[in-house]
């Protein structure tokens, strides 16, 4: 049985997954006998653009027909046949802020050991958006800063996978954060202070994924609103 998949290239520009795989085809070879990895969204890769017709993490399960729509359905086809014990997702963000595991379901047994055995102290609870944990619940996804790309974090990140292997975890405190909403651009620009992961009075909540280029493309949000679970 298939312990990991990795799936990476959601985003075509961004290349934690690419370069997590290509560090451990050098240096972490014994890892690939319990992972396997399929490049989700080859197109967007090549062009090194986010997508190309549509946002592959915003259509899974809506039978769209673009390229994304098809790849969503090829990977879905890909997880209902090797039903890995865990599926992992590699993301990039320009935006400036600390390292974070994300998933949909915090309670889910597969999810605590990963999140348990990783180095990585906060994560992230989101709902599902038509995005991969839709088709898939034993599910986590790195989100790193762009600055923080370096042969350093990937071996952090093949540590945490070979820890999750081993059964073994890390010890130290976690925070749970969950979405509470978008952070509107006027409200980017008109409160003073905005830090991402750090609580703001007048926005009454913890700002995330501000400076993210990504989302100012969109122009209909500048990040999200988090809030701290206990
Ligand atoms: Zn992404």
């Amino acid at each position: 049985m298939t312990k990991i998949l990795a799936i990476i290239s959601t985003h075509g520009n961004e290349l934690l997954g690419p370069n997590v795989l290509a560090y451990m085809l050098s240096k972490r070879s014994k890892l690939l006998e319990d992972i396997e990895f399929i490049i989700a969204n080859p197109r967007a890769y090549a062009k090194n653009v986010r997508y190309t017709e549509s946002d592959l993490n915003r259509i899974y399960g809506l039978g769209l027909d673009t390229y994304e729509g098809r790849r969503a359905k090829i990977i879905e086809e890909r997880i209902r046949l090797l039903k890995p014990e865990l599926v992992l997702d590699f993301h990039t963000t320009t935006a400036e802020q600390p390292d974070i595991l994300i998933t949909a379901d915090r309670n889910n047994e597969v999810v605590q050991r990963f999140i348990n055995a990783s180095a990585i102290k906060d994560s992230l609870v989101v709902s599902p958006l038509n995005d991969i944990t839709t088709v898939a619940q034993n599910f986590v996804a790195y989100e790193v800063s762009n600055s923080r790309l370096n042969d350093d974090l990937y071996e952090q990140i093949c540590t945490d996978i070979e820890r999750y292997l081993d059964g073994k975890m890390i010890d130290q405190e976690r925070a749970f954060y969950k979405m509470i909403g978008k952070i509107l651009p006027e409200e980017e620009k008109s409160i003073d202070g905005l830090e991402n992961f750090v609580y703001n009075d007048e926005l009454q909540a913890i700002p995330s994924f501000l400076g993210s280029k990504a989302y100012k493309q969109d122009g209909t949000y500048a990040g999200f609103k988090l809030e701290r679970l206990v």
